[in-house]
């Protein structure tokens, strides 16, 4: 019997799978990496607008620290190692006046991880604006949490307004929640400002709801203000941060929360988890990161001229954008961009593409350039919309260059320069969303 039994499994193996995670696809950051890797080696041209990766190479003070600890191989500590956390929760003393200490501080594989993990030891509902990064989603139904989803418009950017939240916890008031706030935002470039802040914080306290305040391109606000929410709700909030993105390290996979003490023990309920399964986060990427945390001139003059890159490449796709009639808001920080092509309706139903997954489908058919579509960030199919991350450029010749640039706002005569393949690219969708009939033309243009 257990013989039988055993070989059904193998038969047919979707039988034996969890039904959380029945017909469960890659995460479609990572698929439509590995998609667009497979086309070019097939001989395609594709403009990588589709994963959102860092094109800055990570900072050589932090590089030469990782060398120096390449020798490092003990097993660490669960929590993280001792002078990482400290280094950690100082960054963010410094950087956000919130009081912290290394005991705060848990360090995990990616904040990916550990936002996996808070949701797996917090029983509680997960609430996230629409639209919201693809992976929070399907890390609460592999779980079997609940998903509430909190309503945005166009109009306010996609950013959360208080007054749905507010709405979303008067349904029941004691109802344990996890809220998650983003910014500068995935899929939007949109960041919120002080008083916006200040009202989601009342709200937040008034519910008690846990606050996940997700700011890992906090530091490539492309004015170089961030501020936390954790400064207004201090006792609720968590923020989470890492090497991924303003450090450029998003294959080194080390991502990190930072607790209020009230929530230790949450924060020693994930680190048990954590000790059954992933053990610790890399030795030398952990050396390596408390000097990425310790910051100084040569990493602050590094962001400096990631922002101000970042920052004109953003206006310039956004402001392309605009002029061919999409409706996209002012980009405020990190490399997205969530344009809305409801404009093109008409001209896309007549040429096939009726759901956001079916426009992002063909423009990388036509045009070569992959992006991903809106509703795998939650948006309703139907919604015209994509999210284009502006990456796909040579990020340590364009700091170099931008180095030697004159100060102050760079030209979008620079970004032609040295972000030519993403303004071509954004020239392309822009295009195409006018007439997406005239696609055997552009195919010819990228083959
Ligand atoms: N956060 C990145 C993105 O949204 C990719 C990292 C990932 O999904 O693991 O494209």
């Amino acid at each position: 019997m257990s013989v039988v039994s055993r070989r059904r499994g193998v038969d047919c193996p979707a039988i034996h799978l969890n039904l959380n995670v029945r017909g469960l696809p890659l995460s479609s950051t990572l698929a439509i990496n590995e998609r667009s890797a497979s086309l070019i080696a097939s001989g395609r041209d594709v403009i990588k607008l589709g994963l959102g990766q860092s094109p800055f190479p990570v900072p050589e003070v932090v590089v030469e620290a990782l060398r120096a600890n390449a020798h490092q191989k003990d097993y660490l500590p669960v929590r993280g190692l001792g002078r990482l956390r400290e280094a950690v929760a100082s960054y963010h003393s410094r950087r956000h006046g919130v009081a912290r200490s290394g005991e705060d501080v848990l360090v995990g594989p990616g904040s990916k991880e550990l936002m996996f993990l808070i949701q797996l030891v917090y029983y509680g509902d997960l609430c996230i604006p629409t639209p919201s990064w693809v992976s929070y989603e399907p890390q609460a139904r592999i779980i079997g949490r609940q998903v509430r989803w909190l309503r945005t418009s166009a109009s306010n950017n996609w950013g959360l307004q208080p007054e749905e939240l507010e709405a979303l916890c008067k349904e029941d008031p004691d109802r344990p929640r996890l809220v998650i706030l983003n910014y500068p935002n995935n899929p939007t470039g949109y960041t919120y400002g002080m008083d916006k802040l200040r009202r989601l914080a009342d709200v937040a306290r008034r519910y008690r709801v846990v606050l996940l305040s997700d700011e890992i391109y906090g530091e490539l606000q492309h004015d170089g203000a961030h501020r936390s929410i954790a400064e207004l709700y201090p006792e609720g909030t968590i923020v989470s941060s890492g090497l991924s993105k303003w450090c450029g390290a998003g294959g080194w996979r080390l991502g990190t929360f930072t607790f209020p003490e009230n929530l230790r023990w949450l924060l020693d309920a994930m680190a048990a988890v954590a000790s059954e399964t992933f053990t610790a986060t890399s030795a030398p990427i952990q050396f390596a990161a408390i000097r990425a945390f310790e910051g100084g001139d040569a990493i602050e003059d590094y962001l400096h001229q990631c922002r101000r890159i970042l920052s004109a490449l953003g206006r310039v796709c956004a402001d392309t954008l605009r002029r061919s009639g999409a409706t996209v808001g002012e980009p405020d920080g990190a490399f997205y961009l969530f344009p809305d092509f409801r404009r093109f309706h008409n001209q896309m139903r007549a040429y096939g593409v009726h759901t956001s997954p079916e426009l992002c489908a063909l423009l990388l058919e036509d045009t070569g350039v992959a992006t991903i579509p809106g509703s795998h960030f939650g948006r309703p199919e139907e919604e015209l919309t994509l999210r284009l991350a502006y990456v796909d450029f040579d990020g340590a010749r364009a700091l170099e260059h931008a180095a030697l640039a004159p100060p102050g706002a760079l030209s979008e005569a620079f970004v032609r320069e040295h972000c030519s393949r993403v303004v071509g690219a954004v020239e392309r969708i822009a295009s195409w969303a006018e007439s997406p009939g005239v696609r055997q033309t552009l195919r010819h243009r990228t083959a």
